[in-house]
């Protein structure tokens, strides 16, 4: 039996254009903002986007964990890939990666174009910032594994958002609600076990991550519960804060040619 074959990557990414990158870091040379909004600790947000805006998602008051859900403006059925975007750009994201629609659209919904903690790399623990591994902390887990009933979990916190963005009920609106992006969350999996594990965040007030929309989005961010997500999460116990998004327009001329994202061209016939 042979264990020790060399790894081959499943996905090699080098095919996927991401020429854009250096028109959009020319576009945010001038960015004027537009919208403001402040997200609560343990709760929710949604905020839309226009294709060929960019946002940022701001730490400004103490070290705190988003957690990221993002649809299609018109179509909650085209929303955030999480498993995919992970196949294609790796366990953690940071500037120049994209965020992937689902099947049957497979297409960036964002890219990022900066982000203040991309110089955090990977630790000593194999640990980095911004994952695509966890999924987002929900009651039923925490029911699970601790027998109690908590309403602001990530999961529940998403869920109200978008009940009061579609006025959608619990139960409709909770099929869309998908696994995030981890933002400023510090994970990795451990050496010897290789579980999921997380760490105190290095986000301080000022860090920011930045995203342009490649195509009209609706997002909704939690503040999650777990705060810097040193301890727990899923309780009350973890010292929370607020964090902000701020959307932003370019008003130099260098997105002029560009054109949203086009859905998979696939042709859907799946052998048939
Ligand atoms: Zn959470």
């Amino acid at each position: 039996m042979k264990k020790n074959n060399k790894p081959v990557i499943c996905y090699p990414n080098s095919n996927l254009n991401l020429n854009n990158l250096k028109i959009y870091q020319k576009a945010r040379l001038n960015l004027k903002k537009i919208e403001e909004i402040i997200i609560s600790p343990r709760s929710a947000e949604s905020f839309s986007v226009k294709a060929g805006n960019f946002f940022r998602i701001v730490s400004f008051k103490g070290p705190q964990v988003g957690d990221l859900n993002i649809f299609n403006k018109r179509n909650l059925e085209e929303k955030f890939y999480s498993g995919k975007t992970r196949a294609l750009h790796g366990t953690h994201l940071t500037t120049g990666d994209q965020m992937w629609s689902s099947f049957p659209y497979l297409r960036p919904l964002t890219t990022i174009t900066h982000d203040t903690l991309n110089w955090y790399g990977f630790d000593n623990d194999g640990g980095s910032v911004h994952d695509v591994i966890g999924t987002r902390c929900d009651p039923y887990t925490a029911k699970l594994l601790n027998g109690k009933n908590y309403h602001y979990c990530c999961h529940s916190n998403l869920v109200r958002a978008l009940v009061k963005e579609k006025k959608l009920s619990i139960k409709e609106a909770e099929k869309y609600i998908h696994d995030v992006l981890n933002v400023f969350m510090c994970t990795g999996f451990t050496r010897d076990t290789h579980q999921y594990f997380m760490k105190a965040s290095p986000v301080k007030p000022g860090d920011y991550i930045e995203f342009f929309a490649e195509t009209d989005i609706l997002c909704i961010l939690s503040a999650c519960p777990g705060g810097d997500c040193s301890k727990e999460h899923s309780s009350n116990k973890s010292q929370c804060y607020p964090l902000k998004v701020k959307i932003y327009k370019s008003i130099n001329n260098h997105l002029k040619n560009w054109k949203p994202s086009e859905i998979s061209n696939y042709d859907n016939s799946h052998g048939l």
